[in-house]
């Protein structure tokens, strides 16, 4: 482990991996996500924003999830 800070819990990883194959059997989750996870003029998510008023940088971790599960579903080449 060379990570600097390692905090515990499964939320720490951004590897959207697991949860992209698992989407990507959900185009109309993913479609609905790609919509409301868009950058606004600052480049923060729009459907991200948290109470403190300091947005999540775009591309957010759910955006990158629907994305790849995007590409999963166009590669599998269903429908
Ligand atoms: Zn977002």
């Amino acid at each position: 482990m060379t990570e600097p800070h390692t905090p515990d819990g499964p939320a720490a990883s951004t590897s959207p991996g697991p949860m992209a194959g698992v989407l990507a059997d959900m185009p109309e989750v993913w479609r609905r996500l790609l919509v409301e996870h868009v950058p606004d003029r600052l480049g923060r998510c729009t459907a991200c924003r948290n109470v403190s008023g300091s947005g999540v940088r775009w591309p957010c971790t759910l955006q990158q999830i629907a994305s790849q599960a995007r590409v999963l579903h166009e590669t599998r080449g269903d429908g």
